[in-house]
């Protein structure tokens, strides 16, 4: 036996249609769409009617461009392979006026959107004023320009409406240059989904939520996301072990009582992150307490009413992504990363 991963691809694209139909979005699918598989992934949310996509490297963008040549390929991070970019058809993000100006020969017949940095303090321009320098470059074909918020998924403090006004602030110098311009986004999953679209803005960058997975809690109802995978294992075996006895790799785990325990087929060697062992699993629709995670198994404590064979439940629609978020066991990026696709089956539910 061994462990199943099961990618919704029918809800996959249902979540994407749904955000598409509201807003123009691009979908964002950096580092092999958060470990969905770029291609699945661009299929579904190009089914749902999705047609700009980001990542970060250009090896992604590259396979994307590969995919459909009419798409909008945006590449998030820098490069200097110029004549990759050019071949592929890939828009570059310009990071800073350094860049700019180190490289404004190889840039002309381009297409390029420009960065404000802001307070992420990542990459990006940091003034209008060499924005608009850039702008004003008759041979650059400049299609857009973004930024991207560092306290959108942050209720705690108000940074986040400084940050809307220092790029609002930004747009207002250069609109004499955005009437033409087709892509101007700096929303991303939260953003949106707490303030709408912003005024003079196209597009949003959506993450999270076109995965099936709520970007924040307070006032969103589960049902704008639909968890999109499921993660299931299987009890291979049942030990009872005694009164003070132990189980697992020096003594994990210590018997108070007469335990049962099942032996499950799935560990952190999958890529579980090790804060699932604190979650119970679910087994015949019941929950059971994980004692003790090892790299390619569980013990869990069990009553007498699970069987070898039984299926167990790490992820689906009652274990979802971010009411384990909610429960301070990580984001959603962080436990969907982490999966070990190889050590799976995997399965597919399609459109
Ligand atoms: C990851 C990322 C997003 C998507 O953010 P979500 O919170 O997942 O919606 C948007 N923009 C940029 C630049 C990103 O790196």
């Amino acid at each position: 036996m061994t462990a199943r991963l099961i990618r919704n691809q029918k809800r996959l694209a249902e979540q994407a249609r749904s955000i598409q139909s509201q807003v123009q979005t691009i979908a964002i699918v950096k580092n092999d769409a958060y470990n969905f598989g770029l291609k699945d992934t661009f299929d579904a949310f190009y089914h749902g009617g999705i047609r700009a996509f980001a990542t970060t490297n250009l090896k992604e963008a590259k396979r994307l461009r590969s995919y459909d040549p009419n798409v909008l390929v945006l590449l998030l991070d820098p490069s200097t392979a110029f004549d990759e970019l050019r071949q592929h058809d890939i828009t570059l993000s310009i990071p800073s006026f350094e860049f700019y100006s180190t490289y404004r020969d190889e840039l002309e017949g381009l297409s390029v959107q420009l960065v404000y940095r802001n307070d992420l303090n990542r990459l990006g321009f940091t003034s209008s004023k060499d924005m608009l320098k850039v702008l004003e470059d008759d041979q650059l074909d400049v299609n857009g320009m973004w930024t991207h918020f560092a306290y959108a998924d942050d209720f705690e403090t108000d940074r986040h409406a400084n940050e809307i006004a220092n790029w609002q602030a930004v747009l207002s110098d250069l609109d004499d240059h955005l009437s033409g311009m087709t892509y101007i986004h700096a929303q991303n999953s939260a953003s949106f989904l707490r303030e709408g679209l912003h005024e003079g803005h196209t597009h949003i960058r959506g993450g999270v939520i076109l995965y099936g997975t709520r970007p924040y809690y307070q006032g969103l109802d589960e049902a704008i996301a639909r968890q999109t995978i499921e993660v299931t294992a299987n009890v291979i075996e049942i030990t009872d072990v005694p009164a003070g006895q132990n189980a697992g790799y020096s003594a994990a785990f210590t018997a108070d009582k007469p335990t049962r325990l099942a032996v499950c087929d799935i560990g952190y060697g999958n890529g579980l992150i090790l804060s699932r062992k604190d979650f119970p699993v679910l087994i015949n629709d019941q929950s059971y307490p994980i004692k003790v995670m090892m790299m390619s198994h569980l013990l869990v404590e069990i009553d007498e009413s699970v069987s070898v064979g039984d299926e167990v439940v790490l992820y689906n629609d009652q274990l979802r992504f971010d009411w384990f978020t909610e429960h301070g066991a990580g984001s959603f990026s962080q436990q969907m990363a982490a999966f070990n696709k190889e050590t799976f089956v995997e399965e597919f539910i399609p459109y």
